[in-house]
């Protein structure tokens, strides 16, 4: 369905982010239908360029990041004739009566801003003090949203100066994936889960998002930050809250971020013994963490594992444990549900079964798993054994299963003014309030991370979180 006509203003529209995500996803939505045709896409950044230098920069992205565009040169001409370039110093006094003589009066203004947070501020005053924003104008904002609540709620500040919270979208990738969504489908337009949702069936909740790749060429930016600031105060923290929420009343933006607001607020507080940190050395020569975070005594953290309570009628007595980490045996991001076992069993033991799971996969291969146990097939008796129902999404799906990178759709939410895929500024401080109590345990400087192998699990001591209340982590493959 296509969307209104808007102007999106891109700060930082040469860097990174922008070439390597914001407008291949653009030019994707413009390559299925969905931009109509009065869309306008500015770019706004420091570099010294003109409309005509900005079209062949975005025309090189787009051969570069986006598989569709090689081929398609008619379509890709007809998505840079949207693109404009005004040279705006965010700091300064100049460009800003140019990119608000730009804008036109009766269309969605949306302002992205790739760019550092520390710029946010800046942006917000100009946008006003311009005239360019009006109080129907949206303002979407890249992550890391603070380092920490001081900074976070700093940033609110910064952004509620000149908008209103319905004006501000927080973007975190990770809710723009399919399965995310579909965390939510699967939950409450399905009667079979329900009634089982709760602690009085569910065991525990495991939640991993496991990275192959190290930190290279980041390192210096990621030792500032480590793999808590980095993937769970914001990732993990999502995953946690779509998985635990209670039903929504309604698909309202709203209603759906107070539910989740409420998980963070019921989270009891983590007792050291159940927080692993880890650090991975290299497999060679100087291929281990600290080669890369260029600081050869970091104490930063590139893998982190915790079991978490959540002090709430629903979940009372189920632990979720979280991990995620860098130069892990596998690239993989999976939610897994484990119900306890039967209450009463009449079968012969049989070693090896694990118990029914509900696995939700996010990638690679995005897809759900039902672990059941069977009976052996066979003439031998009785025995017990372990099958699995699985539905992978492209082979179920088909073509629908189109992929629609996370960005795209996101940005598509912004101009249609739905925030149910974005943190409200509340949620991010909740979850801030709670990484902070965590992160303040790690400032002695006794503090180390465990060492773990490049290409191992993590550290030892995140299996024995598990093996010590008698249950496992499913593998990472
Ligand atoms: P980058 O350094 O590659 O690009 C920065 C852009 O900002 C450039 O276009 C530059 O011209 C512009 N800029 C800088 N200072 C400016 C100023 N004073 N006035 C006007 N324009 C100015 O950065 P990036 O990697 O694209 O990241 C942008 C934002 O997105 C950051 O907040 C980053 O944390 C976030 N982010 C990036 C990635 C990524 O994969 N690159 C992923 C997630 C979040």
């Amino acid at each position: 369905i296509p969307v209104d006509p808007f102007d999106l203003v891109i700060f930082g529209a040469t860097g990174d982010l922008a070439r390597r995500k914001i407008l291949p996803g653009l030019f994707h939505r413009f390559a299925v239908g969905q931009m109509p045709e009065h869309a306008r896409i500015v770019g706004a950044a420091r570099s010294d360029l003109d409309r005509a230098a900005f079209r062949d920069l975005v025309g090189g992205s787009l051969l570069e990041f986006a598989p569709q565009a090689s081929g398609q040169k008619g379509l890709v001409n007809r998505f840079l004739e949207k693109l404009d370039y005004v040279r705006v110093d965010v700091t300064g006094t100049k460009g800003w009566p140019e990119l608000a003589e730009l804008m036109r009066p009766d269309v969605i203004r949306a302002f992205y801003l790739s760019v550092s947070p520390t710029l946010f501020g800046a942006i917000a005053d100009n946008l006003n003090e311009h005239g360019i924003a009006t109080p129907d104008s949206r303002i979407v904002v890249e992550k890391p949203f603070g380092h920490d609540l001081a900074s976070a709620k700093a940033l609110n500040a910064d952004l509620l100066n000149g908008f209103a919270e319905h004006q501000i979208y927080r973007i975190d990738h990770y809710l723009g994936k399919e399965t995310v969504q579909n965390l939510m489908a699967l939950r409450f337009a399905n009667s079979l889960w329900e009634p089982l949702w709760n602690s009085t069936h569910v065991d525990h909740v495991q939640i991993t998002v496991a990275e192959s790749l190290g930190v290279e060429g980041r390192g210096g930016y990621y030792d500032r930050s480590g793999a808590m600031r980095d993937m769970v105060q914001n990732h993990l923290m999502q995953l946690l809250c779509l998985t635990a929420m209670e039903p929504p009343s309604r698909l309202h933006p709203n209603a759906v971020r107070d539910e989740k607001v409420k998980v963070i607020e019921a989270l009891e507080p983590v007792e050291p013994a159940d927080i692993v940190r880890g650090q991975y050395r290299g497999k060679g020569a100087a291929d281990g963490y600290r080669d890369h975070a260029g600081d050869p005594d970091s104490r930063t953290e590139s893998f982190v594992a915790i079991k978490v309570n959540i002090g709430n009628w629903r979940w009372a007595g189920t632990p979720f444990y979280l991990r995620t980490g860098k130069k892990l045996r596998a690239r993989t991001s999976e939610i897994v549900v484990m119900f306890r076992d039967p209450p009463h069993m009449m079968f012969p033991k049989t070693e090896g079964l694990r118990g029914n799971a509900l696995i939700i996969r996010l990638q690679p291969d995005e897809g759900i798993t039902l672990r059941t146990t069977i009976k052996e097939p066979g003439p031998g008796g009785l025995r017990l054994a372990e099958v699995t129902l699985d539905m992978t999404f492209a082979d179920a799906l088909g073509p629908h299963a189109e992929a629609q990178d996370a960005y795209e759709r996101l940005i598509m939410d912004v101009i249609r003014g739905d925030q149910t895929l974005f943190m409200r500024g509340d949620e991010v401080e909740a979850a801030w309030a709670w990484a902070d109590q965590i992160i303040a345990n790690w400032e002695d400087a006794r503090q180390h991370p465990a060492p773990y192998d490049a290409g191992s699990s993590g550290p030892e001591d995140a299996l024995m979180l598990m093996h010590r209340d008698g249950r496992r982590w499913r593998e990472i493959e």
